[in-house]
């Protein structure tokens, strides 16, 4: 299968990482549907597939995956595409779930080989929403805001903005006392001047 891969990027293409921003964003505006509460806890479990976890936290964490995907019931079809054949999972009884639902679990645990160390699905350091760290394995926040954000409100850059702030008004008072000097000295020289005409 052909793979996309960049510095720290490998996904299969059929694995679009911005089809997978459409489902966080889904779940982002929608908290409060049972859908996104169910998808939402299919990503917290893959998320906490980590390998650095014990066996027995292995063990867990897989066995409430089993527990939340036994809900689903798929029928599967082989197809031809772009990339050569593939088998396509669909809903075989959509019960109470919707296809939203059911194409987002589906498409999400097509990810699972490709989560990485630690898996890129993650949530954000600041905002805790959900994104998949396509670009850097390393990335903690969903985008250049949340990340401008974290850093403005940093204890290293609030006190450096506090410095800052300190110093502009000092030197403001010392530019503002030079004016006030400046402006005496050339009253005083105004007054000599009348004085001896
Ligand atoms: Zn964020």
């Amino acid at each position: 299968m052909k793979a996309i891969i960049s510095k720290n990027e490998i996904l299969p293409s059929h694995l679009d990482p911005e089809h997978f921003g459409s489902i966080f964003w889904h779940i982002r505006e929608h908290p409060e549907e049972p859908q996104s509460k169910r998808v939402g806890e299919v990503l917290e479990l893959l998320s906490s597939l980590r390998d650095d976890l014990s066996t027995r936290g292995k063990g867990q964490v897989i066995a409430r995956l089993r527990h939340v995907l036994s809900n689903y019931r798929w029928g599967v079809h082989v197809s031809p595409t772009s990339e050569g054949f593939r088998a396509i999972y669909f809903p075989a009884d959509r019960g109470s779930f919707d296809k939203w639902e059911y194409e987002a679990v589906r498409d999400l645990l097509d990810l699972v080989p490709y989560l990485g160390k630690p898996p890129r699905v993650r949530r954000c350091a600041e905002c805790k929403a959900w994104f998949f760290a396509a670009k850097k394995n390393d990335q903690q926040y969903c985008d250049g805001v949340c990340r401008q954000h974290r850093y403005d409100s940093s204890p290293e850059m609030r006190e450096s903005k506090k410095l800052y702030m300190r110093k502009y008004r000092e030197d403001e008072k010392k530019r503002k006392a030079s004016q006030d000097r400046a402006a005496k000295r050339e009253a005083e020289q105004g007054r000599t001047r009348k004085s001896l005409c």
